[in-house]
């Protein structure tokens, strides 16, 4: 754990913080950017200003609910301001997956709350009128590396056709991948065509931007250093460097930041933390732009330790995770751009010029939760990698939860927190099964 920092960190020297740098607004702080300096009595607290936070504090202002937003961190600090940009509207477990484990119902329900991550970021970027943030609803191609990883997707798309009534999944053969990405990589693939890109830092600021200008305070670099509710207190008290934040709900919204302080440390043994790394080459060669990627859809492949990449601002960002490697460490970039090459030879000579990586909170049943951890306090984590759109819906849904609303959640509403199981292996563990997979991968089986 993390001892309790009296500075914030600073945003991660991305893309998305040059791009939000070099935008009409010059990256400007988004709320008052001042930390807590006096004490507070709101109905909810909410802790951390990711999408999850903002989407819980967003629903709440709807209601007419007052609420409070406290960050550690400034804004986009979180996986939030550092992730692919990726719109998706899928969960690590497969659709098939789901029927067979829970029946045909469940499936169904799950594909509809997939589905709906995507509408909530339409929404939200229509109603704060976020054109800033470069929503393209551009679909997303999954690129098979193997045959039989290509007969599993397809027959999984056949499946979501023929038993959800879902046509958005498609096959493309070998050549259209080809011509699509402009590697020679994949076998073929599978588009999903309701997906999309956003610029992610543009997004969540966007958000702070609107939720502040609908009054509802953003207390950046407030880390709450403990939660309390004395015996037959209606309020739990948080306390946090400038002042105590008086609340009848909390929403913990801090996923896998939440080792930051002990006060929310105990949600971080919900999950287990993978750390995500990402690279932005310089701007590609006029011939390499027209060629690479011209549908400018977002791509992930099929690989277990799986690669991802979409194009940006006319450069190649390149992503995977790398379970070996710290945050703020260097290793792994190099692995990362070697993958870059090998699946396009022709930017062998083209520069790196943004290296970043965050954490991104894996569970073990490879679903987010979104639950109550007692009567007064109310969490949403465990996105898997995929949160711009599911962070989106289920900080919502959280404050839904907060007020006592019974919002349908399927398999991702959580009884309580449930702890992984020999947490503190977690990080050896994590090793052993990068590991395991890398060499899977390696031997293409
Ligand atoms: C490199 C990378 C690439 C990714 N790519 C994609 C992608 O392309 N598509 C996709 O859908 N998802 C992607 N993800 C996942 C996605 O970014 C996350 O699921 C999502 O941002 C989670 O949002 P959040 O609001 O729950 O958490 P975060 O955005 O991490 O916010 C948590 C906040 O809590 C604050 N906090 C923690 N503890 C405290 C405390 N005690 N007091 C006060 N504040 C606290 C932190 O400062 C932080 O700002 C990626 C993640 C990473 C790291």
């Amino acid at each position: 754990m993390l001892a309790p920092k009296a500075r914030p960190s600073p945003l991660p020297d991305s893309l998305w913080q040059a791009l939000a740098a070099a935008s009409p607004d010059g990256g400007a702080a988004v709320s008052t950017g001042a930390p807590l300096a006096r004490d507070l009595d709101v109905e909810v607290a909410v802790i951390g200003a990711g999408y999850s936070g903002l989407a819980a504090a967003y629903a709440l202002q709807k209601r007419g609910v007052g609420c409070a937003v406290l960050d550690a961190n400034v804004v986009g600090w979180g996986a939030s301001g550092r992730n692919g940009g990726v719109v998706s509207s899928k969960f690590r477990l497969s659709f098939p997956t789901i029927d067979q484990l829970h029946g045909l119902d469940t499936a169904k329900r799950m594909h509809r709350l997939a589905h709906e991550g995507v509408r909530v970021v339409e929404s939200l970027v229509d109603e704060f009128g976020l054109t800033q943030a470069r929503f393209e609803h551009t679909g997303s191609l999954r690129c098979a590396h193997t045959e039989r990883a290509l007969a599993a997707i397809c027959a999984e798309a056949d499946w979501v056709r023929a038993t959800l009534g879902d046509t958005s999944m498609s096959v493309q053969l070998r050549a259209e991948v080809e011509r699509e990405t402009g590697s020679k990589g994949f076998v073929g693939g599978v588009l999903s065509k309701d997906a999309g890109t956003i610029l992610p830092l543009e997004y969540l600021r966007g958000l702070a931007r609107g939720m502040t200008l609908r009054g509802v305070p953003i207390y950046e670099s407030t880390p709450v250093l403990q939660m309390h509710r004395a015996p037959g207190d209606t309020h739990v008290t948080l306390r946090t460097p400038g002042g105590t934040v008086r609340a009848k709900q909390v929403i913990v919204a801090t996923n896998a930041y939440s080792d930051l302080t002990p006060a929310t440390a105990p949600y971080q043994r919900e999950l287990v933390p993978f750390r995500s790394a990402m690279i932005a080459t310089e701007r590609l060669p006029a011939d390499l732009d027209a060629r690479l990627m011209v549908e400018r859809r977002s791509y992930t492949e099929t690989r277990r330790m799986m690669k991802w990449f979409r194009k940006v601002d006319g450069r190649m960002l390149f992503g995977g995770r790398d379970a070996f490697g710290k945050e703020g460490q260097t290793t792994g970039f190099e692995g990362l751009q070697r993958a870059m090459v090998a699946l396009f030879p022709d930017l062998a000579d083209v520069p790196v010029a943004y290296r970043w990586s965050g954490y991104v909170g894996m569970t073990f049943n490879s679903l987010p939760h979104v639950g109550r951890s007692d009567d007064a306090t109310t969490f949403c984590l465990g996105y898997n990698g995929a949160g711009v759109a599911m962070a989106s819906l289920l900080g919502q849904h959280a404050a839904a939860l907060a007020l006592g609303e019974t919002p349908e959640l399927s398999l991702l509403g959580a009884p309580g927190l449930r702890p992984v199981p020999f947490h503190s292996l977690r990080a050896p563990g994590v090793r052993l099964v990068a590991a395991w997979y890398q060499f899977l991968d390696a031997v293409g089986a």
